[in-house]
């Protein structure tokens, strides 16, 4: 969000106005008096366009903050509900610019983008007038130094009055984009205020979350609120797992072997009124029962979930490992294990591992020799 965006702008020291953050409409009028009365009241949601969607409000005094909070919070912009809105300081704005650093996987490096005629147009901009949006594409290896910024400067034409600034502001970005690892760094607008100076009166990251390992600061921003319930849990196991819309759950090793398993239960699916996978999970090599267990629990959970395949090849963790994994799961989850389950198993060791899954004659397994088989005789109970 915006304010988050502005948190880590400054950490990196490119100007901006942190204001308040307030989720009641009777607390704007306090955050308002403490931003200097005339205030900017903006719905934090993370979807851009909220200017024009009426997210975006002046406010001259602290009653008015009050009553713009109240419009905005609860407002639905784009599919997101506003939960809370930033109130800043209103900013003399005498000039609007575009600003932003990205990754460029075509050309597998980076790029900038920029614009000096930024705002809510800029979409429209790149459409009508293309020549008035700076492309400069980044070499990894040296990064934006003064010659790069300078580089970026003159192309986006930044006037005069401002390049030396710009250049400074260009390369704080750039320390947020590098040392936040993030994908996308975006200003809109990049303002020229009245007394000259540069503010970042807007801000979107993208955080790669590759390297979350290295930023435990970088929690923070993540929106429990807006993650699947299912999906939060699963993450919080170390597991693999994207909720789809079906009814089949799908347990498998190796994220190839898990979309091979997607396409084959949509496939056999047709035939069975339509079913498809209600679910990814790639439980990864080391199949334990209590990985096992953790994926059961997470695709048991999931009400719409009417039969589950799992489907395992076994490679260094052997078939036998694996249906010893699925016997003790089902041990471990008890009653709460209610659906059928389907289970296909091949690769190293299967003849024990299938004898394990046989000898336990666990009620709700079927045991189904090939991949077709089992996806079919999944989705026909799953149809049932
Ligand atoms: P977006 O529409 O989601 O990108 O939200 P922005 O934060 O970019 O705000 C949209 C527009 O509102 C900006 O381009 C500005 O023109 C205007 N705006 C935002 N903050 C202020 C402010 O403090 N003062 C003034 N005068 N305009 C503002
Ligand atoms: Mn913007």
């Amino acid at each position: 969000m915006e304010y988050q965006a502005k948190e880590l702008f400054a950490k990196h020291d490119v100007p901006v106005t942190l204001g308040t953050v307030v989720e009641k409409a009777d607390d704007a009028a306090a955050a308002a008096e403490a931003n200097g009365g005339r205030v900017v009241v903006k719905a934090q949601v993370k979807i851009g366009g909220r200017g024009k969607a009426g997210g975006v409000k002046l406010a001259e005094d602290p009653d008015e903050a009050v009553a713009r909070a109240n419009d905005i919070l609860g407002m639905d912009i784009k599919g997101h509900t506003v939960h809370r809105v930033l109130i800043a300081p209103t900013a003399d704005i005498a000039e609007e610019y575009y600003f932003s650093f990205l990754v460029d996987r075509a050309n597998r490096n980076y790029l900038c983008i920029a614009s000096i005629e930024g705002g809510v147009e800029i979409e429209e901009v790149a459409r009508t007038n293309p020549d008035a949006v700076a492309k400069v594409s980044i070499d990894p290896g040296t990064g934006v130094d003064d010659a790069k910024a300078a580089e970026i400067v003159a192309a986006t034409r930044f006037p005069a009055e401002v390049a030396d600034e710009a250049k400074d502001v260009v390369k704080k970005l750039w320390k947020v984009f590098i040392e936040e690892d993030a994908s996308l760094v975006e200003v809109n607008p990049l303002v020229r205020l009245g007394d000259g100076h540069l503010e970042a009166l807007d801000g979107k990251v993208t955080l790669d979350e590759n390297a979350d390992f290295r930023h435990p600061d970088h929690a923070q921003f993540e929106d429990k609120a807006a993650a699947d319930p299912l999906e939060a849990q699963a993450k919080e196991k170390g597991l693999n797992y994207v909720k789809l819309d079906g009814e089949v759950g799908i347990i498998g090793n190796g994220a190839g072997l898990v979309m091979s398993t997607l396409d084959v239960v949509a496939y056999a699916g047709e035939a069975h009124s339509g079913v498809k996978p209600a679910n990814f999970l790639d439980i990864g090599g080391g199949a334990s029962a209590e990985v096992m267990a953790n994926g059961l629990h997470i695709i048991l959970g999931d009400p719409q979930v009417k039969s589950v395949f799992v489907n395992v090849f076994g490679g260094i963790t052997a078939c036998d490992a694996v249906a010893n994994g699925i016997v003790h799961a089902l041990e471990l989850l008890g009653d709460e294990a209610n659906k059928p389950l389907v289970v296909r198993l091949d690769g190293n060791n299967v003849e024990e591992g299938r004898r394990i899954l046989d000898d336990a004659n666990h009620p709700l397994v079927t045991l189904v020799d090939t991949m077709d088989g089992a996806a079919d005789r999944a989705a026909e109970l799953a149809a049932k």
